[in-house]
Protein backbone atom coordinates (compact mmCIF):
# COMPACT_ATOMS: atom_id res chain seq x y z
CA UNK A 1 0.00 0.00 0.00
CA UNK A 2 1.07 3.47 -0.70
CA UNK A 3 1.52 6.45 2.36
CA UNK A 4 2.42 9.85 2.03
CA UNK A 5 6.05 10.54 1.47
CA UNK A 6 7.99 12.74 4.01
CA UNK A 7 9.10 16.41 2.56
CA UNK A 8 12.59 16.43 0.35
CA UNK A 9 14.42 18.53 2.88
CA UNK A 10 14.37 15.97 5.75
CA UNK A 11 16.19 13.56 3.53
CA UNK A 12 18.97 15.61 3.97
CA UNK A 13 19.19 16.44 7.20
CA UNK A 14 21.32 13.72 8.92
CA UNK A 15 21.00 12.95 12.63
CA UNK A 16 23.27 14.93 14.83
CA UNK A 17 26.56 12.71 16.04
CA UNK A 18 27.02 15.37 19.18
CA UNK A 19 23.26 14.57 20.75
CA UNK A 20 23.76 10.73 19.54
CA UNK A 21 27.56 10.76 21.76
CA UNK A 22 25.42 12.10 24.66
CA UNK A 23 22.59 9.61 24.52
CA UNK A 24 25.62 6.89 24.33
CA UNK A 25 27.01 8.52 27.25
CA UNK A 26 23.85 8.10 29.44
CA UNK A 27 23.24 4.54 28.39
CA UNK A 28 26.63 3.69 28.95
CA UNK A 29 26.71 5.49 32.03
CA UNK A 30 29.98 6.97 30.51
CA UNK A 31 31.40 10.70 30.96
CA UNK A 32 29.90 12.49 28.41
CA UNK A 33 32.34 14.93 27.37
CA UNK A 34 30.92 15.17 23.96
CA UNK A 35 27.95 17.52 24.41
CA UNK A 36 28.87 21.12 24.67
CA UNK A 37 26.50 21.08 28.29
CA UNK A 38 27.38 22.00 31.62
CA UNK A 39 26.86 19.12 33.92
CA UNK A 40 26.69 22.08 36.95
CA UNK A 41 24.64 25.02 37.64
CA UNK A 42 24.68 28.41 36.48
CA UNK A 43 26.71 31.00 38.93
CA UNK A 44 25.13 32.34 42.04
CA UNK A 45 24.67 35.37 40.76
CA UNK A 46 22.83 33.90 38.25
CA UNK A 47 20.90 31.89 40.54
CA UNK A 48 20.43 34.62 42.92
CA UNK A 49 18.38 35.74 39.76
CA UNK A 50 16.38 33.80 39.70
CA UNK A 51 15.43 33.37 43.26
CA UNK A 52 14.31 37.32 42.41
CA UNK A 53 11.63 36.22 39.95
CA UNK A 54 10.70 33.40 41.34
CA UNK A 55 9.77 35.74 44.43
CA UNK A 56 9.11 39.29 43.26
CA UNK A 57 8.49 38.49 39.73
CA UNK A 58 4.84 39.45 38.12
CA UNK A 59 3.16 38.24 35.37
CA UNK A 60 5.88 35.14 34.79
CA UNK A 61 3.03 32.68 33.46
CA UNK A 62 1.50 34.50 30.14
CA UNK A 63 3.30 34.50 27.00
CA UNK A 64 5.04 38.04 26.86
CA UNK A 65 5.46 40.09 23.53
CA UNK A 66 6.76 37.41 20.97
CA UNK A 67 9.68 39.60 19.86
CA UNK A 68 11.03 38.92 23.47
CA UNK A 69 10.00 40.27 27.18
CA UNK A 70 10.80 43.89 26.80
CA UNK A 71 13.03 43.56 29.91
CA UNK A 72 14.74 41.25 28.11
CA UNK A 73 15.20 42.84 24.74
CA UNK A 74 16.42 46.06 27.07
CA UNK A 75 18.81 43.86 28.64
CA UNK A 76 20.47 42.34 25.47
CA UNK A 77 21.10 45.87 24.30
CA UNK A 78 22.57 47.37 27.52
CA UNK A 79 24.95 43.95 26.82
CA UNK A 80 25.78 45.12 23.76
CA UNK A 81 26.43 48.54 24.88
CA UNK A 82 28.22 47.75 28.29
CA UNK A 83 30.96 44.99 26.72
CA UNK A 84 31.38 46.31 22.43
CA UNK A 85 29.71 49.90 22.61
CA UNK A 86 27.26 48.73 20.10
CA UNK A 87 23.36 50.30 19.92
CA UNK A 88 21.00 47.84 19.47
CA UNK A 89 17.46 49.23 19.59
CA UNK A 90 15.43 46.79 21.86
CA UNK A 91 12.17 47.63 20.18
CA UNK A 92 13.57 46.96 16.61
CA UNK A 93 16.60 45.19 16.55
CA UNK A 94 16.60 43.00 19.08
CA UNK A 95 14.50 39.67 18.99
CA UNK A 96 14.36 37.11 21.82
CA UNK A 97 14.65 33.09 20.65
CA UNK A 98 14.38 29.88 21.84
CA UNK A 99 18.33 29.29 22.24
CA UNK A 100 20.92 30.57 19.35
CA UNK A 101 19.85 27.80 17.95
CA UNK A 102 16.17 29.56 16.61
CA UNK A 103 18.06 32.51 16.11
CA UNK A 104 20.68 30.40 13.50
CA UNK A 105 17.77 29.13 11.81
CA UNK A 106 15.27 32.15 11.81
CA UNK A 107 18.28 34.11 10.01
CA UNK A 108 19.18 31.58 7.97
CA UNK A 109 15.73 31.27 6.89
CA UNK A 110 15.24 35.04 6.94
CA UNK A 111 18.41 35.62 4.07
CA UNK A 112 19.00 32.50 2.11
CA UNK A 113 16.64 31.89 -1.27
CA UNK A 114 17.00 28.03 -2.47
CA UNK A 115 19.83 27.91 -5.63
CA UNK A 116 22.19 30.83 -2.93
CA UNK A 117 25.79 29.85 -2.29
CA UNK A 118 26.57 30.35 1.33
CA UNK A 119 30.30 30.29 2.99
CA UNK A 120 30.50 28.28 5.04
CA UNK A 121 34.03 27.53 7.56
CA UNK A 122 35.26 23.74 7.75
CA UNK A 123 35.30 22.63 10.50
CA UNK A 124 32.15 23.94 11.21
CA UNK A 125 29.16 23.95 13.90
CA UNK A 126 27.55 20.86 13.32
CA UNK A 127 23.82 21.59 12.09
CA UNK A 128 25.20 24.86 9.67
CA UNK A 129 25.75 22.40 6.83
CA UNK A 130 22.24 20.55 7.14
CA UNK A 131 20.71 23.72 7.99
CA UNK A 132 22.21 25.24 4.58
CA UNK A 133 21.17 22.09 2.64
CA UNK A 134 17.60 22.13 3.90
CA UNK A 135 16.89 25.51 2.82
CA UNK A 136 17.73 24.70 -0.55
CA UNK A 137 20.88 26.81 -0.46
CA UNK A 138 24.38 25.31 -1.38
CA UNK A 139 27.19 25.33 1.65
CA UNK A 140 30.49 26.57 -0.32
CA UNK A 141 32.96 25.42 2.39
CA UNK A 142 36.41 27.37 3.31
CA UNK A 143 38.40 24.27 4.81
CA UNK A 144 40.55 26.25 7.41
CA UNK A 145 43.88 24.24 7.92
CA UNK A 146 45.70 23.03 11.13
CA UNK A 147 47.30 24.11 13.05
CA UNK A 148 46.29 27.42 12.58
CA UNK A 149 42.95 27.74 10.83
CA UNK A 150 43.46 30.92 9.71
CA UNK A 151 41.06 32.80 7.30
CA UNK A 152 43.12 33.84 4.46
CA UNK A 153 41.80 36.72 2.53
CA UNK A 154 42.72 35.42 -1.05
CA UNK A 155 40.94 31.79 -0.30
CA UNK A 156 37.98 33.35 0.83
CA UNK A 157 38.04 35.98 -2.01
CA UNK A 158 38.15 32.85 -4.54
CA UNK A 159 35.42 30.83 -2.96
CA UNK A 160 32.75 33.85 -3.54
CA UNK A 161 30.45 34.15 -6.93
CA UNK A 162 27.77 36.27 -8.12
CA UNK A 163 25.56 33.78 -6.38
CA UNK A 164 27.37 34.21 -2.68
CA UNK A 165 24.56 35.29 -0.37
CA UNK A 166 25.88 35.05 2.62
CA UNK A 167 29.16 34.21 4.77
CA UNK A 168 28.44 31.80 8.24
CA UNK A 169 30.81 32.68 11.07
CA UNK A 170 30.78 31.09 14.61
CA UNK A 171 33.94 33.16 16.61
CA UNK A 172 35.24 32.12 18.85
CA UNK A 173 34.96 28.60 17.08
CA UNK A 174 33.63 25.09 17.98
CA UNK A 175 35.14 23.22 17.33
CA UNK A 176 38.31 24.55 16.78
CA UNK A 177 38.97 27.10 19.77
CA UNK A 178 40.54 29.88 17.34
CA UNK A 179 39.26 33.20 17.90
CA UNK A 180 39.86 35.47 14.78
CA UNK A 181 42.27 38.37 14.82
CA UNK A 182 41.38 41.72 13.81
CA UNK A 183 42.87 40.75 10.73
CA UNK A 184 40.72 38.71 9.86
CA UNK A 185 37.93 40.01 10.49
CA UNK A 186 39.06 42.83 8.40
CA UNK A 187 39.26 40.14 5.97
CA UNK A 188 35.44 38.92 6.20
CA UNK A 189 34.15 42.49 6.20
CA UNK A 190 36.20 43.53 3.28
CA UNK A 191 34.65 40.35 1.57
CA UNK A 192 31.51 40.99 2.46
CA UNK A 193 31.47 44.75 1.72
CA UNK A 194 32.65 44.50 -1.40
CA UNK A 195 30.29 41.85 -2.85
CA UNK A 196 27.38 43.02 -0.59
CA UNK A 197 27.02 39.97 1.39
CA UNK A 198 25.56 39.30 4.76
CA UNK A 199 27.21 37.55 7.21
CA UNK A 200 25.62 35.77 10.71
CA UNK A 201 27.91 36.13 13.39
CA UNK A 202 27.23 33.13 15.64
CA UNK A 203 29.24 34.75 19.03
CA UNK A 204 27.92 32.30 21.76
CA UNK A 205 30.90 32.10 23.14
CA UNK A 206 32.04 35.91 23.11
CA UNK A 207 32.70 35.95 26.59
CA UNK A 208 34.81 32.35 27.43
CA UNK A 209 38.21 33.85 26.17
CA UNK A 210 41.76 32.36 27.54
CA UNK A 211 45.07 33.68 28.30
CA UNK A 212 43.96 37.65 27.80
CA UNK A 213 42.59 37.76 24.96
CA UNK A 214 39.75 40.06 24.07
CA UNK A 215 36.57 39.32 21.66
CA UNK A 216 35.88 41.95 18.82
CA UNK A 217 31.98 41.56 17.42
CA UNK A 218 32.16 41.42 13.40
CA UNK A 219 29.30 44.21 13.67
CA UNK A 220 31.70 46.39 15.72
CA UNK A 221 33.38 46.41 12.38
CA UNK A 222 33.06 49.55 10.06
CA UNK A 223 30.40 49.06 7.73
CA UNK A 224 29.00 45.76 9.31
CA UNK A 225 26.26 46.31 11.58
CA UNK A 226 23.39 46.66 8.82
CA UNK A 227 24.72 43.40 6.92
CA UNK A 228 25.50 41.29 9.94
CA UNK A 229 23.08 39.08 12.33
CA UNK A 230 24.54 38.56 15.46
CA UNK A 231 23.65 35.54 17.85
CA UNK A 232 23.67 35.40 21.75
CA UNK A 233 22.89 32.76 24.14
CA UNK A 234 22.33 32.39 27.79
CA UNK A 235 23.30 28.76 27.10
CA UNK A 236 27.04 29.85 26.94
CA UNK A 237 27.27 32.99 28.60
CA UNK A 238 25.78 32.04 31.67
CA UNK A 239 25.60 28.38 30.96
CA UNK A 240 21.81 27.90 31.15
CA UNK A 241 21.54 25.64 28.70
CA UNK A 242 17.96 24.32 29.54
CA UNK A 243 16.43 27.94 29.61
CA UNK A 244 16.82 28.27 26.12
CA UNK A 245 17.10 31.75 25.80
CA UNK A 246 18.78 33.07 22.84
CA UNK A 247 18.61 36.03 20.74
CA UNK A 248 19.42 37.50 16.82
CA UNK A 249 20.39 41.48 16.97
CA UNK A 250 20.65 43.10 13.67
CA UNK A 251 19.40 46.03 11.52
CA UNK A 252 15.51 46.92 11.76
CA UNK A 253 14.76 45.55 8.02
CA UNK A 254 16.56 42.16 9.19
CA UNK A 255 14.88 41.90 12.40
CA UNK A 256 11.50 42.63 10.84
CA UNK A 257 11.74 39.81 8.20
CA UNK A 258 13.36 37.43 11.37
CA UNK A 259 10.23 38.37 13.58
CA UNK A 260 7.79 37.05 10.99
CA UNK A 261 9.00 33.87 10.67
CA UNK A 262 9.40 33.79 14.29
CA UNK A 263 5.99 34.40 14.95
CA UNK A 264 5.18 31.37 12.62
CA UNK A 265 7.21 28.52 14.36
CA UNK A 266 8.13 29.56 18.30
CA UNK A 267 6.36 32.58 18.87
CA UNK A 268 8.42 33.08 22.23
CA UNK A 269 10.46 31.18 24.55
CA UNK A 270 9.48 30.84 28.03
CA UNK A 271 8.53 33.80 30.09
CA UNK A 272 10.15 33.24 33.32
CA UNK A 273 13.70 32.39 32.13
CA UNK A 274 13.22 35.53 29.63
CA UNK A 275 12.80 37.54 32.85
CA UNK A 276 15.61 35.86 34.63
CA UNK A 277 17.53 36.35 32.01
CA UNK A 278 17.28 40.26 31.89
CA UNK A 279 18.27 40.50 35.72
CA UNK A 280 21.08 38.29 35.16
CA UNK A 281 22.55 40.03 32.06
CA UNK A 282 21.71 43.03 33.96
CA UNK A 283 23.96 41.84 36.79
CA UNK A 284 27.11 40.42 34.44
CA UNK A 285 29.93 43.18 35.26
CA UNK A 286 33.36 43.32 34.37
CA UNK A 287 34.20 42.03 37.54
CA UNK A 288 31.97 39.36 37.18
CA UNK A 289 33.23 38.54 33.36
CA UNK A 290 36.63 37.88 34.71
CA UNK A 291 34.99 35.95 37.58
CA UNK A 292 33.79 33.53 35.12
CA UNK A 293 37.02 33.20 32.79
CA UNK A 294 38.93 31.98 36.06
CA UNK A 295 36.71 29.19 36.13
CA UNK A 296 37.01 28.29 32.82
CA UNK A 297 40.81 29.10 32.98
CA UNK A 298 41.08 26.22 36.01
CA UNK A 299 38.82 24.03 33.76
CA UNK A 300 40.72 24.05 30.90
CA UNK A 301 44.00 23.35 32.94
CA UNK A 302 41.88 20.24 33.65
CA UNK A 303 41.71 19.72 30.48
CA UNK A 304 45.28 19.57 30.09
CA UNK A 305 45.57 17.16 32.36
CA UNK A 306 43.06 14.49 30.26
CA UNK A 307 45.07 15.53 27.43
CA UNK A 308 48.36 14.25 29.50
CA UNK A 309 46.24 11.15 30.63
CA UNK A 310 46.14 9.80 27.23
CA UNK A 311 49.26 9.94 27.02
CA UNK A 312 50.26 12.88 24.72
CA UNK A 313 53.27 14.42 25.26
CA UNK A 314 53.04 17.85 27.31
CA UNK A 315 54.45 20.25 25.20
CA UNK A 316 52.00 19.35 21.68
CA UNK A 317 49.06 18.53 24.34
CA UNK A 318 49.56 22.98 25.35
CA UNK A 319 49.11 23.48 21.96
CA UNK A 320 45.40 21.62 21.74
CA UNK A 321 44.13 24.31 24.23
CA UNK A 322 41.88 26.59 22.65
CA UNK A 323 41.70 30.14 22.76
CA UNK A 324 38.32 30.54 23.26
CA UNK A 325 35.10 28.75 23.66
CA UNK A 326 35.38 25.43 25.97
CA UNK A 327 36.74 22.71 24.03
CA UNK A 328 39.96 20.59 23.28
CA UNK A 329 39.72 20.15 18.91
CA UNK A 330 42.01 17.35 19.43
CA UNK A 331 44.46 16.06 15.89
CA UNK A 332 44.54 12.20 17.10
CA UNK A 333 46.92 11.38 14.15
CA UNK A 334 49.30 14.07 15.43
CA UNK A 335 48.75 13.28 19.14
CA UNK A 336 48.12 9.60 18.99
CA UNK A 337 49.33 8.49 15.93
CA UNK A 338 45.54 7.05 15.72
CA UNK A 339 43.77 7.39 12.26
CA UNK A 340 40.16 6.42 12.44
CA UNK A 341 38.66 8.70 14.71
CA UNK A 342 35.15 6.93 15.05
CA UNK A 343 36.95 3.80 15.75
CA UNK A 344 38.93 5.41 19.01
CA UNK A 345 36.05 7.26 20.60
CA UNK A 346 34.04 4.44 20.51
CA UNK A 347 36.72 2.50 21.55
CA UNK A 348 36.94 5.23 24.26
CA UNK A 349 33.24 5.10 25.75
CA UNK A 350 32.84 1.28 25.32
CA UNK A 351 36.43 0.86 27.42
CA UNK A 352 37.58 3.70 29.14
CA UNK A 353 33.92 5.37 29.83
CA UNK A 354 34.49 8.76 28.28
CA UNK A 355 32.22 9.59 25.79
CA UNK A 356 33.99 12.24 23.22
CA UNK A 357 32.57 13.87 19.61
CA UNK A 358 34.12 12.14 16.67
CA UNK A 359 35.47 15.05 14.18
CA UNK A 360 33.93 13.59 11.08
CA UNK A 361 30.41 15.47 12.16
CA UNK A 362 32.32 18.93 11.86
CA UNK A 363 33.53 18.29 8.72
CA UNK A 364 32.01 17.21 5.09
CA UNK A 365 33.93 13.95 4.14
CA UNK A 366 33.65 10.65 6.02
CA UNK A 367 36.51 11.64 8.51
CA UNK A 368 38.20 14.38 9.90
CA UNK A 369 41.63 12.55 11.89
CA UNK A 370 39.74 14.78 14.85
CA UNK A 371 37.82 14.73 18.08
CA UNK A 372 36.13 17.41 20.20
CA UNK A 373 36.27 17.15 23.95
CA UNK A 374 34.00 19.67 25.91
CA UNK A 375 35.82 20.58 29.32
CA UNK A 376 32.61 22.83 30.38
CA UNK A 377 32.29 20.09 33.36
CA UNK A 378 32.52 19.75 37.10
CA UNK A 379 36.46 19.63 38.24
CA UNK A 380 35.16 16.37 39.48
CA UNK A 381 34.38 15.14 36.10
CA UNK A 382 37.29 15.75 34.32
CA UNK A 383 39.32 14.38 37.51
CA UNK A 384 37.60 11.35 37.09
CA UNK A 385 38.32 11.73 33.30
CA UNK A 386 41.87 11.03 34.42
CA UNK A 387 41.54 8.29 36.45
CA UNK A 388 39.71 6.53 33.98
CA UNK A 389 42.39 7.19 31.36
CA UNK A 390 45.05 5.94 34.17
CA UNK A 391 43.68 2.65 34.33
N1 LIG B 1 26.13 28.03 18.16
C1 LIG B 1 27.19 27.34 18.60
C2 LIG B 1 28.51 27.59 17.98
C3 LIG B 1 27.06 26.41 19.62
O1 LIG B 1 28.12 25.72 20.04
C4 LIG B 1 25.77 26.19 20.18
C5 LIG B 1 25.54 25.17 21.26
N2 LIG B 1 26.37 24.10 21.31
C6 LIG B 1 24.71 26.92 19.68
C7 LIG B 1 24.90 27.84 18.67
C8 LIG B 1 23.31 26.71 20.19
O2 LIG B 1 23.10 27.33 21.40
P1 LIG B 1 21.68 27.38 22.12
O3 LIG B 1 21.76 26.41 23.26
O4 LIG B 1 21.56 28.78 22.58
O5 LIG B 1 20.64 27.00 21.16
Amino acid sequence: MSHPILAQITQGVQDSLICEMSRLAVSKKALNLAEGLPDYDPPSWVLEAYQRVLSEGKDLHQLRNTWGAVETREAVSSYYQRFYGLDYEPETQVTITCGATEGLYLALKALINAGDEVIVFEPFYEPYHDLVKSLGAIPVFYTLTAPDFQIEADTLNALITPKTKAIVLNNPNNPTGRVLSKTELQTLADAAIHNNLWCLSDEVYDQLLYEGRTFTPLASLAGMAERTVTLGSCSKLISATGWRVGWAVGSPELTHALRGLHDLSTAGTNTFFQLVAAEALNAYTPALQAEVQAVYAEKRRLALDVLLAMGIDEGKARRYLPEGAYYVWLDLRDTLGVEDELVWAMKLINTVGISVVPGCTFVQGESSGFVRICFAKEASTLQEAVRRLGM
